[in-house]
């Protein structure tokens, strides 16, 4: 079991990685919101851009802390809290916006663009886009629609319009 002091160390790192960007990267949004989530077990980070949200994954990087140490595991939320503010500069998956945004914040977009399951995106079909992400398209009526990806396979996209599913091929898709 992680420490309280352990924890506090985890969130202050987010704190502190958050501060770093905005001093750093005149794009960076100044209203940047960060939450632990004990549900989150295959992404260690999440970004949810229309909302300037980052979640992060509280069994991923406690068990880091058990396995690594506190301070690999403190390396780990730095670099995914960066990886994720990218996201919310560049508004965009991980294309050439985001990479520069990576470059700018001091990451190896390569290095750090597949993370592996355990520290990382969870990354299926188009590398463009992930899960929870905000996107939008156009319907065979010709109507726009705005949803979040729930999920991904080798073709399309799982987007949730309100309650509703609807699949759509990469494509088709935008980020929004
Ligand atoms: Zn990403």
């Amino acid at each position: 079991m992680a420490s309280e002091f352990e924890r506090i160390a985890l969130h202050q790192t987010t704190v502190q990685a958050r501060t770093w960007a905005q001093k750093n990267h005149p794009d960076c949004p100044a209203n940047i919101r960060v939450e632990w989530s004990n549900r989150m077990t295959t992404s260690a980070g999440l970004a949810f851009c229309s909302r300037n949200l980052i979640k992060l994954s509280g069994p991923i990087f406690l068990d880091a802390v058990e396995k690594d140490g506190l301070a690999q595991a403190c390396q780990k939320v730095w670099d995914t809290m960066l990886h994720e503010i990218a996201h919310l500069i560049a508004r965009d998956g991980h294309g050439i916006r985001w990479v520069k945004a990576m470059i700018a914040l001091g990451l190896d977009p390569e290095e750090h663009r597949y993370h592996n399951m355990r520290y990382g995106h969870k990354l299926n079909g188009g590398d463009d886009f992930h899960k929870w992400q905000d996107v939008s398209f156009v319907d065979k009526k010709g109507q726009k629609r705005d949803g979040y990806i729930r999920r991904l396979n080798a073709k399309r996209a799982t987007v949730m319009v309100g309650q509703t599913k609807w699949y759509v091929p990469y494509g088709m898709l935008s980020k929004r």
